[in-house]
């Protein structure tokens, strides 16, 4: 397949309509000497209605959608296979306009319905126990692409039109992409489009201070999770990478600092790791760094992978990790790993077959 970028000297890619935020669209139109109103229109028809064709459009003139599907595009991630999880966590494989990969994952009732969503194509951070790491950063995904995973797991489990989550859990690090990130939550979040509300939603990061740093001003507000791993800098530059240039001490102070919702709390993933950050005094130091944050801790004993030089604690351990945090006083909860029998659980996105 030829790529955008070997099309780009011949003949400019057609405009992507589902990239566009819904001021910019009614702009766009403007510019076409129509209404700003059709821009409305159309936002609303990529995504209320969910529709991916402009033939579709049926309140647009007859002539505008010809002239649209002439000259743009709606680039909706295209389903390639699906795989259901016996615990019922659906695992898709999405393929882009480029030929390029990625998987979003569905998580059924727990109790709400959340939609785990990828940022980026492969991923920079290279954490020490996430395969998607190992593939390092292919490219980011545009606002089009970020979004349009969404539209397209909502259609395919027909919950467009109910209530559910969204985890930017899947591929990728969302602050290493922040422009399109940012610019996807406008678009999910517009009240014309999918309406999905910021407390539903969570970004995830591993802490890519200057992105916390802008994110701290955004008036759109996702929940905040912080992939935290290990109370030391030694283990933490180990175990995510990106430590080495933001250390423990200048996160927590920015985390200490973001600002919350009403009864809002920062959620801290620790990942255990069998006999290396799950020790007493792990505990006992995690304890202490999330002093004077409203936060809870959420434990991911780890997914194990074929090339995770990493084993999973037993249950013992967890428990006893657990154990300690919640005796101080700090909320806790161990993730349940869902859909691990398809490798769709935490850190096991991974695209064997990238080209
Ligand atoms: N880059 C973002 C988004 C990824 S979210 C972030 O780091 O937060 C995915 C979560 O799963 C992160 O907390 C990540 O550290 C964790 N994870 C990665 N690999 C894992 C594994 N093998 N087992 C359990 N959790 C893992």
């Amino acid at each position: 397949m030829v790529s955008a970028v070997e099309q780009g000297s011949v003949a400019l890619p057609p405009l992507d309509f589902s990239a566009l935020e819904r001021p910019e669209l009614e702009q766009a139109a403007i510019g076409l000497g129509l209404p700003g109103f059709r821009g409305r229109q159309i936002f609303q028809w990529i995504h209320h209605q969910g529709v991916s064709d402009f033939s579709a459009m049926t309140s647009l003139p007859q002539e505008l959608r010809a002239a649209l599907a002439a000259h743009g595009a709606i680039a909706e991630p295209t389903l390639m296979a699906k795989q259901v999880s016996s615990d019922g966590t659906t695992k898709f494989l999405l393929q882009l306009g480029d030929g390029r990969q990625i998987e979003a994952v569905y998580i059924p009732d727990t109790p709400a319905q959340t939609f785990c969503i990828s940022t980026q194509v492969g991923c920079a951070m290279a954490c020490g126990f996430c395969l998607t790491g190992k593939m390092g950063l292919l490219r980011n995904l545009t606002a089009g692409e970020i979004s349009g995973q969404v539209r397209v797991l909502a259609k395919e489990t027909g919950l467009a039109a109910s209530a559910f989550n969204i985890v930017l859990m899947g591929m990728g690090e969302p602050l290493h992409n922040y422009d399109a990130t940012m610019k996807a939550l406008r678009i999910l979040t517009d009240d014309q489009g999918l309406a999905v509300p910021p407390r539903r939603i969570t970004l995830s990061t591993v802490g890519v201070l200057p992105g916390l740093q802008r994110l701290a001003e955004e008036p759109i507000m996702p929940n905040l999770a912080i992939s935290l791993h290990a109370t030391t800098d030694e283990q933490r530059d180990v175990l995510a990478p990106i430590n080495r240039k933001y250390k423990l001490r200048e996160l927590m102070d920015v985390c200490r600092a973001f600002p919350l919702r009403r009864r809002g709390r920062i959620t801290f993933e620790y990942v255990l790791l069998d006999q290396v950050n799950d020790t007493p005094d792990d505990a006992r130091r995690l304890v202490r760094l999330l002093e004077g944050i409203q936060a809870k801790v959420n434990l991911l004993p780890l997914n194990e992978a074929a090339g995770i030089p990493y084993r999973r604690p037993s249950d013992e351990r967890v428990n006893a990790f657990a154990a300690i945090l919640a005796e101080r006083g700090v909320t806790v909860s161990v993730r349940k790993s869902r859909g691990r029998d398809i490798r769709a659980a935490c850190g096991q996105l991974l695209v064997e077959t990238v080209k």
